[in-house]
């Protein structure tokens, strides 16, 4: 039966999710976080650098700068003219450059350099919103944490798992559905799918391992032209936690 032949349960939408979440771990066994760092301060600062970028400029403008700034006393030093020229190519290098400089800063001052292990003192941070505090978290520190980019954003809600405009109150949904240790792997494996399969114009949805759990009603069918949605199922996430540019 369709997951949408009658009103879903509390219940039955937790299973449908769970099980959603291990067809998508058999489908992408090797989903992880496409940023590259080796350190909980060079992910703060690509996870910044990755607003409205893709993870491969991000991946090519860091490999440049992480080899140079190693501390948040570097980072901070940066003369904003020369930090803005560095990592123009990612876009708004200017609010980029603010924040970057704005949150070295605010780690010397407050944290003795340190990037602090708790979402609140993170999203303390200037530039730092829920979201990158979460795949700080989560990817850094090891510490359980959904994050809602455009993906997770777009596939969740066509996968009927979320109902929200906003990304915070979709955040909320998706974590009252997993267990709190799924968190942060639940997160790369709907951006995976978000990348690979579900596209935002055209999913791929004959290809689509989780199709016969999805009740997205303008699924793809083979052969058949690529419906364009009139309008997307909800708008994007606003706020610092807007992922649209993410890709
Ligand atoms: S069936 Fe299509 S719309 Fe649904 S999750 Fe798969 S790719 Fe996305």
């Amino acid at each position: 039966m369709s997951p949408r032949a009658k009103a879903e349960s509390p219940a039955e939408k937790k299973a449908r999710g769970r099980k959603i979440l291990a067809i998508l771990a058999k489908t992408y066994p090797d989903a992880r976080i496409e940023l590259r760092s080796s350190t909980p301060l060079e992910l703060l600062v690509a996870t910044i650098l990755s607003a409205q970028c893709t993870d491969e400029r991000v991946n090519a403008v860091t490999a440049d700068l992480f080899p140079r700034y190693r501390t948040a006393r570097d980072w901070a030093a940066i003369e904003p003219a020369r930090l803005e020229q560095e990592i123009y190519s990612t876009g708004f290098y200017k609010a980029k450059a603010r924040s970057i400089l704005g949150m070295a800063r605010a780690l010397l001052e407050r944290h003795g350099g340190e990037v602090p292990r708790t979402a609140e003192e993170l999203t303390a941070l200037p530039g730092v919103g829920r979201k990158t505090a979460s795949v700080v978290l989560g990817n850094a520190f090891g510490i359980p944490a959904l994050a809602v980019d455009t993906h997770v954003f777009r596939v969740s809600q066509r996968l009927g798992l979320a109902r929200a405009e906003e990304a915070d109150e979709v955040n909320d949904q998706l974590c009252a559905l997993w267990p709190r240790e799924s968190w942060t792997q639940a997160t790369h494996l709907l951006i995976w799918h978000g990348r690979r399969t579900c596209f935002a114009r055209k999913p791929n949805c004959p290809a689509c391992t989780v199709r016969a759990l999805c009740p997205w009603p303008e699924k793809t069918v083979e052969g058949a032209p690529v419906p364009v949605p009139a309008r997307p199922p909800a708008r994007p996430p606003s706020g610092r936690a807007r992922p649209k540019g993410r890709k």
